[in-house]
């Protein structure tokens, strides 16, 4: 077998473990309460978790609604990944990474996306960039690799950036033939927000979706406590390291332990560094993002790991976007922003210390 082969089959097992562990420490570590039911599917790229309570605005909920409406979530999942993913070959994104100078007629998912991409790449100064799609397939990180060359690399970086691409109403204009988007970072987000909104037009009063690193809640819980979530250790393929407890809102994690290939001992991670063009050496194994707003979450999760922890922390301060995070440094420190007291995120494994809001 080709050494590429067995990094391949590294990579894939890496990637299959980390999202299993998510679900089972989902479903493990609830608060047990009021009944609910599971539906996984395989969507995305990732799995996912529809958590949905059995307890309808006008009493219990049968078996077969329960299973229509986690059917009509995996329905909205599979339509934006074909506007936005760019795994999908006959997708729009496939599209408009083509040879092409403008594409017309786009989604409204799409441009919503790419809208608030662009927004968010401007707000965090290019740590989240959109447009690195030549750079991530260069790295070809899920397929194992190789490590590119520096001139690879130095040529991908002058077809990425947000002024190759122009988001109009209805049109996307490139000013880059061979630019190409890649939503990876923020699609996930997007996609946990759209099944929250849709989930309030049902019978269904409580629900938690978790989508590969990805965490929504919808409703109230009628004890009020919320639920409780495992971040994982970077450093164990199935320990978890904390808890938080969380009663609304978004949830994301990007790690450099959740896609990567190694190659002379080194690890090549999924989380590009814009600025050099190869994954970010930041500092940080991962971050964990708290916010009210699903694309936000998921955007930020991968910016902060680009910035490192005092960039990061310079970011939080400056209330350019509202949030709360949990950084995991390489030297682990667990570093936490201001609202993020013991109520909110517990340390249980103590091979790490507390740094930030929580240590003072
Ligand atoms: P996440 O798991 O949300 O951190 O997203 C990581 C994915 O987003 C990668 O697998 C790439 O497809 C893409 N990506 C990598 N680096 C960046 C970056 N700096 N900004 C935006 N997207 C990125
Ligand atoms: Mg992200």
């Amino acid at each position: 077998m080709s050494s590429g082969k067995i990094m391949k089959i590294i990579t894939v097992c890496a990637f299959a473990l980390a999202a299993v562990l998510l679900v089972l420490s989902l479903a493990g570590v609830f608060t047990p309460s009021a009944n609910y039911r599971d539906f996984n599917y395989f969507a995305m790229d990732t799995y996912v978790t529809f958590r949905l309570s059995e307890e309808g605005k006008d009493g219990k909920l049968s078996d077969s609604y329960l299973k229509e409406v986690a059917d009509k979530c995996a329905g909205i999942l599979a339509s934006i990944e074909y506007s936005i993913s760019s795994h999908s070959e006959k997708g729009e994104v496939a599209s408009l990474n083509s040879d092409v100078n403008v594409m017309v007629g786009a989604s409204d998912t799409l441009l919503s996306v790419l809208n608030t991409s662009d927004r968010i790449a401007k707000l965090t100064g290019g740590a989240f960039d959109y447009t690195l799609g030549a750079l991530t397939d260069l790295w070809n990180v899920s397929g194992g690799g190789p490590r590119p060359s520096a001139k690879d690399i130095s040529y991908a970086m002058t077809h990425t950036g947000t002024d190759k691409f122009r988001i109009g109403e209805k049109t996307i204009q490139k000013t880059d033939k061979i630019a190409k988007v890649d939503l990876g970072a923020i699609g996930k987000g997007y996609a946990t927000q759209a099944v929250l909104e849709y989930l309030s037009t049902t019978d269904v009063s409580y629900a938690v979706i978790s989508l590969g690193g990805n965490i929504g809640i919808y409703g109230e819980k009628p004890d009020g406590k919320g639920y409780r979530i495992g971040l994982r250790d970077p450093d164990s393929a199935d320990g978890i390291m904390g808890y938080f407890q969380i009663t609304t809102g978004f949830v994301s994690v990007s790690g450099d332990y959740e896609r990567y290939f190694e190659e002379d001992g080194v690890r090549y991670h999924h989380i590009i560094d814009p600025a050099t063009g190869s994954p970010a050496d930041s500092g940080l194994r991962s971050v964990a993002v708290l916010a009210s707003n699903g694309p936000a979450a998921d955007a930020l999760s991968t910016a902060l790991f680009v910035m490192g922890e005092e960039k990061a922390m310079e970011f939080y301060r400056s209330h350019v976007i509202d949030f709360e995070a949990v950084l995991v440094t390489s030297d682990g420190r667990v570093v936490t922003t201001d609202k993020i007291d013991g109520s909110v995120f517990e340390l249980s494994n103590h091979n790490y210390k507390l740094s930030g809001s929580q240590a003072e």
